[in-house]
């Protein structure tokens, strides 16, 4: 049977900052799901942060209208509670007044994949939040490129073939097919700069999905780059696709990612277990893993993939990693470049006073003279 399993998420409030939502805000997003009749084969509601995502299972294909109307009626059944509770950044994600037609572009995230179901189908939800699309490029890379992280791209047939890959410009929204392993170099280049391209999908060589991530919101609006969006990805695992273990072991090397506090810093990507809040303690990125079973489309799990011990190590090195460089405070690396700073206003005010301070340099050091007056001691 052909099912699609879509991923739409949305911030629509936090309690007392961008921490996580209330039961009042879930309760509303689940009564809204649960009375769409027989639209469903089955959903999951949880939050990451404050990022509450709703995963569903039907047979409307993806980017469908009905499945895309449900999840923004919920976010909105969400955003009145969070009005009505005076949470923080109410109905922060829904940028539009009315839907119409696709939460594409309207602020929601969405990941979805349609594909015959397995007997024994196995996929995770990995959801994140205080960052952007890109910090999945550095765990996705070491999942389907790197044998070194992962042995299955020795020992199964179908990884070892490669796999395709659809890297997202957010600048010029533009989207390049690349394949492995010929590419490999140029999906390198690609993948080192995840603020300006990100992976979109991944599927195999004869074409079937394996990795859809939410990477909609930033060209669609306006067709120019909004900023930062808190992720979602959904991923295929087990048999011709990554093992869970291996889709989950990527992220045990918190690496640094944007986001953080204003959306300006870059801070280690933490996976947590699932429902965490963000912390307070300048809001470490976080990931959560959703592990679902999938039969006839109807759901076993989420099984928490971050919650066992060994986790609470990797977790002890993010807090490490992340004291590290807060240590050295506004001083960049620590704090992103202009271009990617999510809140410029104050930073734009602080260097118009910089540049009206600015005079011309003496004419006998400036850098020409300096030039012409270089004699060079060979
Ligand atoms: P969110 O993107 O999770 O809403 O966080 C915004 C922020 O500025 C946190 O400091
Ligand atoms: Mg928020
Ligand atoms: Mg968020």
């Amino acid at each position: 049977m052909k099912i699609t399993v879509s991923v739409i998420k949305a911030d629509v409030g936090g309690i007392g900052g961008h921490t996580r939502p209330s039961d009042g805000l879930i309760e509303a997003v689940k009564h809204t799901v649960k009375s769409s009749g027989d639209l469903l084969l089955d959903y999951y509601i949880g939050y990451c942060g404050d990022d509450v995502h709703i995963v569903m299972s039907h047979t409307k294909g993806t980017d469908n209208e009905e499945i895309h109307k449900l999840a923004w009626n919920a976010f909105e059944a969400g955003t009145q509670v969070a009005k009505e509770e005076g949470l923080y950044g109410a109905g922060q994600d829904l940028l539009k007044d009315s839907f119409s037609g696709n939460v594409k572009g309207m602020g929601p995230g969405v990941a979805e994949l349609e594909f015959e179901e397995r007997p024994n189908e196995a996929f995770t939800v990995f959801a994140a939040d205080k960052t952007e699309p890109g910090a999945f490029n550095y765990p996705m890379y070491r999942l389907f490129v790197d044998a070194l992280s992962n042995t299955g791209l020795i020992v199964n047939k179908s990884l070892a073939k490669g796999v395709d890959f659809h890297v997202m410009d957010v600048e010029d929204a533009t989207i390049a097919k690349l394949s492995l392993w010929e590419d490999k170099p140029t999906l390198e280049a690609a993948l080192m700069y995840p603020s300006r391209y990100v992976i979109s999908s991944i599927h195999t060589k004869e074409g079937e999905p394996i990795l859809s991530a939410s990477t909609d919101r930033l060209h669609n609006i306006a067709g120019t780059y909004v900023g930062k969006d808190d992720p979602v990805c959904l991923i295929r695992t087990q048999k011709m696709f990554p093992a869970t273990e291996e889709a989950g072991s990527v992220f045990n090397n918190p690496h640094y990612v944007s986001g953080n506090t204003r959306g300006s810093h870059n801070m280690p990507l933490m996976p947590v277990k699932l429902n965490s809040a963000a912390t307070i303690n300048f809001c470490i990125p976080i990931v959560e893993s959703l592990v679902f079973s999938m039969h006839n489309g109807k759901f076993t799990g989420p099984f928490d993939g971050f919650s066992t011990p060994d986790w609470d190590h990797i977790r002890e090195i993010a807090t490490k990693k992340a004291m590290a460089i807060r240590s050295q405070g506004f001083i960049h690396p620590a704090t992103l470049v202009p271009d990617e700073l999510e809140y410029a206003e104050g930073y734009n005010d602080r260097m118009s006073i910089l540049k009206s301070k600015m005079k011309p340099m003496d004419s006998k050091t400036t850098s020409d003279d300096r030039k012409e007056n270089y004699e060079d001691p060979d």
